[in-house]
């Protein structure tokens, strides 16, 4: 029997220039239970079976050339903390790439559960926190709302590279379907 890790995914955007550092893949998790209000990514809240694949069939479907890394986002990436591991594992010791992850808990919370601090070994950079609508980004720097703190745990980054281009990317894909993506509000689409 296999032992693979499947993910439930929300949506996968191959090529980004603001969710972090350099050109990255953006992978959406679906399922949070947090409900922040005015949250950027409400369609990513149900815990429905959305897109079932493991981190190679991520890698396999959307990896394209000159990606520098991924940038994992959601819903809530560590409620899929096995399959989380799996990704961010592969992501640097098979791909090479560098791996950004943004969470709705805070880096305390995260402290008292020893099963998903195992991710941290193969994280670059943690943006962690609950969105706050009262305390929104108004600068370019890659967060939703200044409670949000950056950890580096790599010397690939600073907080220098995470001012972006601009809030909101508009993605034309193959099938002429736009989407959006960024730190305004607004939602991801698959
Ligand atoms: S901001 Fe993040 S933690 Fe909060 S509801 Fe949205 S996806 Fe969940």
């Amino acid at each position: 029997m296999s032992n693979e890790i499947f993910l439930n995914i929300h949506s996968v955007i191959p090529f980004s220039k603001i969710n972090g550092p350099g050109n990255r893949m953006v992978i959406f998790f679906q399922g949070c239970n947090k409900n922040c209000p005015d949250c950027f990514n409400p369609d990513t809240h149900p815990f429905d079976i959305l897109n079932l694949y493991s981190p190679k069939d991520i890698f396999k479907k959307y990896l394209a050339n000159g990606i520098d890394g991924i940038t994992v986002s959601g819903g809530e990436p560590f409620l899929q903390h096995k399959g989380l591991f799996e990704l961010l594992k592969a992501a640097r010791e098979t791909y090479g790439l560098s791996t950004i992850v943004y969470t709705g808990f805070t880096y305390k919370e995260l402290e008292e559960r020893p099963d998903y601090l195992s991710c941290l070994r193969f994280i670059d950079v943690l943006v962690d926190g609950r969105y706050e609508e009262s305390k929104k980004e108004k600068t370019l720097l890659a967060r939703g709302s200044t409670n949000q703190r950056f950890y580096f745990f790599s010397n690939l980054y600073t907080e220098a590279d995470f001012y972006m281009i601009g809030k909101v990317e508009f993605i034309i894909g193959k099938n002429g379907i736009v989407t959006k993506t960024g730190f305004s509000n607004m939602r991801a689409s698959g």
